[in-house]
């Protein structure tokens, strides 16, 4: 038990209204809130300070009222997957030197920067726009990088196979695989034997994508994990209190069975 007298609300803003409801929750003495899409862009353009990581890529899922009143925007996205890897997948530092992330939206966004500060040599972005790809690649030039070798490499989609070759981890950044979004039907075979493969989707909890990784053998994992260790790392920066990553993953696993 945490003791905080504290509520955590949904509110579901329609697209022209966002900033007036920001704004006006923050008024009326908000202390913190979680950003999801389609507003982690539009979110850190109404804050005052930022993490080193946000001024970069431009985006934030975590917003926090300092002392002085300002409103500090960070993103827990890509330190929420690496929390989740470290519990549910102990050695993946180890191995991981080639990263392939499927898509080129704001997920693959949030999560390079904590990609490269885990000392991952190569990050490759396979992508049906390859304009954003080079977008993003463009700004992760901007991070601070562990090692002069490491890069990011771009793949059209249609040449999906090359971004695969010798992967140790592949991650899903793509909407493909949500309810009603068709299912990514992947061949896992040019990727290492022992790859992970990290669906990002929650809902549902298995996919094609994650459901194929398991049936080649390799280690699947589903987005479940990095749900939990984004919303982890928002309430440690809200309420200066690690919460146990096991126990928020059994007790979100148990809620959603119930549904
Ligand atoms: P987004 O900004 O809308 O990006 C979606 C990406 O998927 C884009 O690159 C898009 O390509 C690509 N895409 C969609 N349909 C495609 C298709 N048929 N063929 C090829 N590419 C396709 O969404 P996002 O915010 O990045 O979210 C991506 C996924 O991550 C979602 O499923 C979301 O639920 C998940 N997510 C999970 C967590 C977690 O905590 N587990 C956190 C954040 C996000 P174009 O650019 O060409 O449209």
């Amino acid at each position: 038990m945490a003791n905080i007298n504290a509520v955590y609300c949904a509110f579901e803003p329609s697209l022209e209204d966002f900033e007036t409801a920001f704004v006006g929750l923050f008024m009326a003495q908000l202390m913190g809130a979680n950003i999801t899409a389609p507003f982690k862009e539009r979110a850190p353009k109404l804050c005052t300070v930022y993490a080193d990581d946000v001024k970069i890529m431009g985006t934030a899922n975590t917003i926090s009222k300092t002392i002085d009143g300002e409103l500090l925007a960070t993103n827990t996205d890509g330190r929420g997957l690496i929390l989740d890897l470290d519990n549910r997948a102990q050695d993946w530092r180890e191995n991981a030197k080639k990263i392939t992330i499927i898509g080129a939206g704001g997920a693959a966004r949030n999560i390079i920067p904590a990609l490269l500060a885990t000392g991952a040599e190569t990050i490759n972005i396979v992508a049906r726009n390859i304009e954003k790809a080079k977008q993003i690649d463009q700004e992760a030039r901007k991070l601070p990088l562990i090692s002069p070798h490491q890069k990011i490499e771009i793949t059209s989609w249609d040449n999906l196979n090359h971004g695969l070759k010798d992967a140790n981890i592949v991650i899903n950044a793509t909407t493909i695989g949500l309810k009603g979004d068709g299912d990514l039907d992947i061949d896992f075979g040019p990727t290492k034997k022992d790859a992970i493969i990290y669906e990002m989707i929650y809902a549902p909890l298995v996919t094609k994508f994650y459901q194929n990784g398991a049936k080649q053998g390799r280690f699947a994992l589903n987005g479940i994990g990095m749900l939990v260790g984004q919303g982890a790392l928002a309430f440690e920066t809200w309420f200066n209190q690690k919460p146990d990553f096991q126990t928020g993953l059994d007790l979100i696993e148990a809620h959603i069975k119930c549904l």
